[in-house]
């Protein structure tokens, strides 16, 4: 039991939702390899195409900052150059002349107009402007007090300094190049020329790829997408965060940092990173990728950042994996078609040969079926041989008996003759003597008329004698076998002859009605004859003793057949013997009387003639035997004849 358990358990784990383990197997291992190949195609035209992007980004990004180092480097010895102008330090060492005052700001405004660049002018040493290139323009930088900024604080130390600034006044984003105006040791103040970055903006807008400016802080002051604008790669911290707003620098509610999602560095200082796009209502963020590389500008304190967005890139990984997913499916169908096509070829195989065998099977079972019909139907036939050979034996062995039991019976019929005849011949053989005695003694007497009258009693006795002689030829041959037309009357007649001699002393009355002569039946006389001595011989024992002995014999004719009927007012036969009376030697008499062939013998011979012989009870009240034969020629019923049985 715990056998069979184990067995049915491992059955069900290996033949899993119908399919078994090993395919199960294959599957999983299949997809495995799928990922596999899939995951490593990705990876590999990922790294190519990030490789090949940051080559081509590190070039570019080397011409954005030698583009941006030119047009830095145009503004970058204007200030000195500036400051080295007399009306400078005149202005400065408070000049109240407003012609000088007027032809300064005309410099500087035609200065600015030359050199392309935002604005200029002239700060004395409390960061009061004093001259500007905008002095005629509104709002206008000149009495405008820029202390607070650092390129000026910078600049009265004696330095030259660059800063990034977006413009209190002009609200405009400019990058601030000051120096000192000195006369002699003395610092006046500072001259600063402001450059208008936006223009860089406007020269790289369009491109494919993002460009950012950051500063020392990594605050966003130039960006190819305006919304990055004054945000932070990273997060400031607090407190930097506060200085640098407080410095005015940069809007207020700037500096957020730019939503990186995720950042992967790859070691050669490029990074991969992910961007929150803008998230708008109702639907969820999403994520661009870039490839992050950067640049110094150590002369500027800016850090030069080029993005280069991955979507072409992911595109490819896209179509990579697609290829090999549209390959492996491409492979897998061809592997299920071709797996498909072996399983149907065997299947095919495999039917073929189950063909094959049943076909064999049924063949060798059809032959050895027909060799056991033939052996049986061999056998039958062998019997059937046999039986017929053992049925011909004993139907020749039966007609033989049957012949001799005729034979046979009519020995007894002769022998019961032989009483009768000598019965018979007994009495004119006596008679005769006495007629040839007396013949004799009249002759002696010559009393002639006499004697010749005795001896005509002598030869009508003889003649009589004779007829009862030819009557008994009948029985000298074994069977006439000659079927022939035979006179009813005239076969009833003789066998009423030949029977009733033998039994006179019953005084019975035979009754004959048969047609005239021409009532003839197709029979054998001979036999025809011995079966009516039969039926009638029977009929008188039956009325011996009876108070009225009657035996009728009657003859009709009907749809050609003659029917022949001998009944008598005997006392009939029993019910329980009328089915046995034509068994051979049944009899209910005594040996002396009957042998109990009497009626097994007619009955054949009637057979033998084409005809029936029936036995039953007659309204006489004895029993009554009707004989059927073939007519041989109609005739109607003519009048009846009777025949009274004399002594
Ligand atoms: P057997 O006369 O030698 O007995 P049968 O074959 O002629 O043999 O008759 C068989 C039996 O049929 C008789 O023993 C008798 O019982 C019965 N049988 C025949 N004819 C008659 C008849 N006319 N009346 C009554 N019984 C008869």
């Amino acid at each position: 039991m715990i056998g069979l358990g184990v067995g049915q358990g491992r059955t069900g784990l290996v033949k899993l939702a119908g399919i078994g383990f090993y395919r199960w197997a294959a599957i999983v291992a299949l997809a495995l390899c799928y990922l596999l190949v899939a995951w490593q195609t990705a990876d590999r035209v990922w790294d190519l195409g990030i490789a090949s992007l940051a080559k081509s980004g590190q070039r570019r990004l080397n011409l954005y900052v030698t583009h941006l180092r030119g047009q830095l480097g145009k503004y970058e010895y204007l200030p000195e150059l500036i400051s080295t102008d007399e009306r400078l330090i005149a202005r400065l060492r408070g000049s109240p002349d407003s012609d000088r005052i007027v032809a300064l700001n005309r410099y500087l405004e035609e200065v600015n107009l030359v050199s392309d660049a935002a604005d200029i002018y002239l700060m004395n040493r409390d960061g009061l402007t004093i001259a500007a290139s905008n002095w005629a323009s509104e709002p206008t930088f000149v009495g405008q007090n820029f202390s607070f900024r650092p390129y000026f604080r910078e600049a009265m130390r004696g330095k030259p300094s660059r800063y990034f600034a977006l413009g209190t006044t002009s609200l405009k984003r400019g990058y601030y190049f000051a120096y000192p105006v000195r006369d002699r040791d003395e610092i006046l103040g500072a001259i600063v020329v402001k450059v208008d970055l936006s223009e860089i903006e406007t020269n790289w807008s369009g491109l494919r790829e993002e460009v950012v400016i950051a500063d020392p802080d990594g605050v966003i002051f130039v960006t190819t997408r305006p919304e990055w604008r004054y945000r932070t790669l990273s997060p400031l911290r607090g407190q930097l965060r506060e200085r640098i707003l407080a410095s005015r620098r940069y809007p207020p509610g700037s500096l957020k940092a730019l939503p990186v999602r995720s950042s992967v560095d790859r070691g050669d200082g490029s990074r991969v990173i992910a961007l929150e796009l803008g998230t708008t209502e109702g639907r969820r963020s999403e994520s661009r990728y870039y490839l992050l590389q950067k640049q110094a500008m150590p002369e500027a304190g800016w850090t030069v950042y080029l993005l280069a967005p991955l979507e072409q890139l992911q595109q490819q990984v896209l179509q990579a994996v697609t290829i090999v997913t549209a390959i492996a499916l491409a492979l897998l169908f061809l592997g299920l078609g071709l797996r498909q096509r072996y399983k149907r070829r065997m299947e095919r195989a495999r039917f073929e040969a189950r063909t094959r065998d049943n076909l064999r099977r049924a063949r060798d079972e059809l032959e050895q079926r027909v060799e056991e019909r033939t052996a049986d139907l061999s056998a039958s036939n062998k019997r059937l041989s046999e039986e017929i050979e053992e049925r011909m034996r004993t139907e020749a062995e039966l007609r033989n008996t049957q012949d001799e039991l005729i034979q046979a019976a009519k020995l007894a019929t002769l022998g019961q003759m032989a009483a009768g005849i000598s019965h018979e011949l007994n009495q004119p053989l006596a008679a005769i003597r006495s007629y040839a005695d007396n013949g004799q003694a009249l002759l002696e007497r010559n009393r002639l008329q006499e004697a010749r009258w005795n001896l005509e009693q002598i030869s009508e006795l003889t003649g009589r004698m004779a007829r009862i002689g030819s009557q008994l030829k009948i029985f000298s041959r074994k069977r006439s076998g000659q079927i022939g037309d035979v006179s009813v009357k005239g076969v009833v007649e003789a066998s009423c002859a030949i029977v009733t001699p033998r039994f006179k002393h019953i005084q019975a009355e035979i009754r004959v009605e048969v047609p005239a002569e021409q009532l003839s039946v197709r029979a054998d006389e001979v036999l025809l004859q011995q079966v009516l001595v039969n039926l009638i011989g029977n009929a008188l024992q039956a009325v011996d003793g009876e108070a009225a002995p009657l035996v009728w014999i009657h003859a009709s004719i009907a749809e050609g057949q003659i029917s022949l009927i001998v009944e008598d007012s005997g006392s009939g036969i029993a019910d329980e013997h009328i089915d046995r009376i034509f068994d051979p030697f049944f009899t209910t008499k005594d040996a002396s009387e009957g042998l109990g062939l009497g009626l097994t013998i007619s009955n054949r011979i009637v057979q033998e003639m084409k005809g029936t012989l029936t036995a039953g009870n007659s309204d006489l009240g004895g029993a009554r035997f009707e004989i059927l034969l073939p007519a041989a020629g109609a005739a109607a019923l003519g009048p009846s004849g009777l025949r009274q049985v004399s002594g």
